[in-house]
């Protein structure tokens, strides 16, 4: 049936750089927009955006932005009577979309019976099978008796991935190595399928030990009209996760690339869809890359997060699509409109710690520096942070997608390498060193890649002890901003150095600054001497010269307010660090974590305490309590044996970073 309703007012339900980029494609198009906001994202960019914002009470997701009663009054309340998902939150879900449908609103996207069809993993690659696409070969019925499952994996052969149906954003997956380790892998991935997608059901897989992901972007409108646009790679993964997107897809023969495309479409005939859509490709590639190894992995019935370098080689815009279908209208171009134009890569600004196994950060965004674009014509940001917003643990810690244009591929990864050295953040920790590390790798930059890439070379990857000239030149930093007005200092107390201590990567460090000239020094720390000429500092900035060397190294200093410790973060190339200056009432307190019998909450975070009660004996790598924090669960285990002596939290509490939670005492 053809949607005869036009959209006269759009609701967003989604947050972020989503939201902003939907209302902006709105604007242009001439539709008001509402946005809905949580209690935290009051003051966020897409609340200023849009035409008009209302707040859903609360802070967690679920009583927010997938509020589906909620947002469904906002709807009818302000008269919008089209929704736009975005990607991750309702985006894919089916009950939601039945529940649009039957209020008579228009839905961007398929119709709940295709989401909830392709939305399991097991049902959508049944589907596919019949219509005669490959897919990985597992089992994707539905028994679920473990021991039928744990024979059903010894016929397909070790190593297998088990899968939960209903998963996304790379929860619910195990592996399985051994006929032995199979029972506990199965339990692991069905009870996170429980807990994050309310449906223990699973699937097995061939898993494939070299791997590429391959995707292709669809789009169909509501006259049974399909096209392409081409592939896109997302092979640069941590936790199954991307992290780094390109299109097209590095090294793949034009025959390959008509094969897939052809096979997309294939796909999206068999099923009667509408909107955007992505058909996830992956391709066994040890030894080569060959057609006959390529398998449909999953369809996602929505945008995605990296669509922008499609829309980049094709000269479009997707979400403009994406409303124009939904109201009706064709196809805007036929297949052989669409061509590709050069080359996009994008990569993921995330608050998270590559040195700590990627764990989410949160936090106060104090500093965050976008070049101007006009710097950077070949790239674009698209981001719905700002500096001073809080990166909080109930949604998802990205903030910002940097994407770039070049004529091929190598322009395309030096725009974006070059757009990413003068971005600057403070305050939290981000993966901005590992993406410019990424850029500059050699094998990515032959496009020489698999899925565990990353994480198989983290060693490389990982902030590297930081060269000592380039912690003197920030003890020099540090210096200058507690002495200000130095002339008086070395004048009226004439001392001979000045000590300072300082920690860098949880390590202190003693610096003895002495000043040799007017404007020459001398910094000495672990033994060794450092001297630096024609020191001098403007703003942010810091010059200075050593051994005919010039450096120009930028800064920022951020007092945390809890702890009073002064942050200074150190932007130089790829090993961005940060200098903390302690305030030397807390030091003590917060030096002797690491000795005592206590657990901090690693970030800030909501708690999960499952039956631990005072006086409870445990043992060392027992699972204390459990930290909920952007949608993902962290065990915090305990150091030793020991009784519990205290516990500091409650269950459900949000607890901020470096709170301590609990004290454990020694057995007698
Ligand atoms: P893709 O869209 O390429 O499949 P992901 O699987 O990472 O990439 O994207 C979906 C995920 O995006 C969701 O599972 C969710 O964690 C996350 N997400 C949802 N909403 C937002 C948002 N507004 N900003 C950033 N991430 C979000
Ligand atoms: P999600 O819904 O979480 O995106 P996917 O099925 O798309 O789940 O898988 C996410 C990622 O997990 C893939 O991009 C790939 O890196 C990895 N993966 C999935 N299935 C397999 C498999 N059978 N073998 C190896 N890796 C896999
Ligand atoms: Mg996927």
């Amino acid at each position: 049936m053809i949607n005869k309703k036009k959209i006269e007012k759009l609701l967003i339900a989604n947050r972020g750089e989503i939201a902003c980029k939907i209302i902006k494609c709105a604007k242009n198009l001439g539709i008001p927009t509402v946005a809905i906001y949580s209690n935290e994202d009051a003051n966020s960019l897409h609340v200023q955006l849009a035409d008009e914002a209302v707040n859903i009470p609360g802070s967690l997701i679920s009583e927010t932005y997938m509020n589906s009663s909620a947002i469904i009054n906002i709807c009818k309340k302000y008269k919008a009577n089209a929704i736009h998902p975005g990607y991750g939150l309702l985006s894919e879900n089916a009950e939601f979309v039945k529940i649009v449908e039957k209020n008579k609103l228009i839905f961007i996207g398929p119709k709940s019976t295709i989401i909830k069809n392709m939305g399991e993993k097991d049902r959508a690659k049944l589907i596919m099978e019949k219509a005669g696409i490959p897919v990985i070969p597992g089992y994707h019925g539905e028994n679920q008796d473990k021991n039928f499952l744990r024979k059903k994996a010894n016929e397909i052969g070790y190593p297998v991935l088990i899968k939960a149906r209903s998963g996304g954003g790379g929860r619910g997956m195990r592996v399985a190595h051994n006929k032995e380790n199979f029972f506990s892998a199965l339990e692991e991935a069905s009870s996170e399928a429980k807990t994050n997608f309310n449906d223990k059901n699973i699937l097995i897989e061939k898993y494939i030990t070299k791997a590429r992901h391959i995707e292709v972007q669809i789009f169909s409108d509501q006259h049974g009209n399909v096209v392409h646009f081409f592939d896109r790679d997302c092979t640069l993964q941590r936790r199954q996760q991307k992290i780094i997107e390109e299109a097209p897809s590095p090294k793949l023969s034009e025959d390959i690339r008509k094969f897939l495309g052809d096979l997309a479409l294939n796909a999206l005939r068999s099923i009667d869809y509408q909107g955007a859509g992505t058909i996830e490709f992956i391709a066994d590639i040890t030894g080569d890359l060959n057609k006959n190894k390529i398998y449909f992995m999953e369809m996602n019935t929505r945008i995605q997060v990296e669509h922008p370098v499609t829309e980049k080689i094709t000269s479009t815009n997707l979400i403009e699509w994406q409303i124009k279908i939904a109201n009706g209208l064709t196809l805007p171009k036929s297949q052989n409109e669409i061509y590709l134009n050069g080359w996009s890569i994008e990569a993921r600004l995330y608050a998270e710690d590559i040195n700590k196994n990627f764990l989410p950060q949160s936090g106060f965004l104090h500093h965050l520096k976008f070049p101007k674009i006009s710097d950077h014509p070949n790239c674009i940001i698209d981001t719905g942070s700002k500096k001073g917003d809080f990166i909080s643990p109930y949604y998802d810690p990205m903030i910002a997608k940097i994407i770039s244009h070049g004529k091929n591929r190598k322009e395309a990864i030096n725009h974006l390498r070059n757009c990413l050295f003068d971005i600057e953040v403070g305050g939290i920790t981000t993966n901005l060193n590992l993406l410019k590390k990424l850029l500059r790798n050699n094998h990515f930059r032959e496009g020489d890649i698999y899925t565990k890439f990353v994480e198989n070379n983290i060693e490389q990857f990982m902030d590297k002890d930081i060269e000592p000239q380039f912690k003197a030149l920030a003890s020099l930093i540090i210096f200058n901003n507690l002495t200000p007005s130095q002339q008086n200092y070395w004048f009226n107390w004439k001392p001979t150095t000045y000590p300072i201590n300082i920690t860098i990567g949880h390590k202190v460090t003693s610096f003895f600054i002495t000043r040799t000239g007017n404007k020459n020094f001398e910094v000495t720390f672990n033994n060794q001497d450092f001297y630096f000429s024609s020191v001098s500092l403007h703003d942010s900035t810091l010059k200075a010269k050593s051994k005919n060397k010039n450096f120009e190294i930028k800064f920022c200093v951020i007092k945390d307010k809890s702890t009073g410790n002064k942050i200074f973060t150190i932007f130089s190339d790829e090993n961005t660090f940060a200098a903390v200056l302690k305030n030397s009432l807390t030091q003590v307190s917060v030096e002797q974590y690491k000795f005592e019998d206590s657990i901090f909450a690693p970030m800030h975070g909501i708690i999960k305490i499952n039956n631990l009660k005072i006086k409870n004996r445990v043992k060392k790598g027992d699972v204390l309590l459990k930290l909920e924090a952007m949608k993902m669960e962290y065990s915090l285990i305990a150091p030793r044996d020991g009784i519990i002596k205290e516990i500091f939290c409650k269950n459900g509490e949000q607890v901020t970073e470096n709170s301590k939670l609990l004290n454990l005492e020694k057995i007698k």
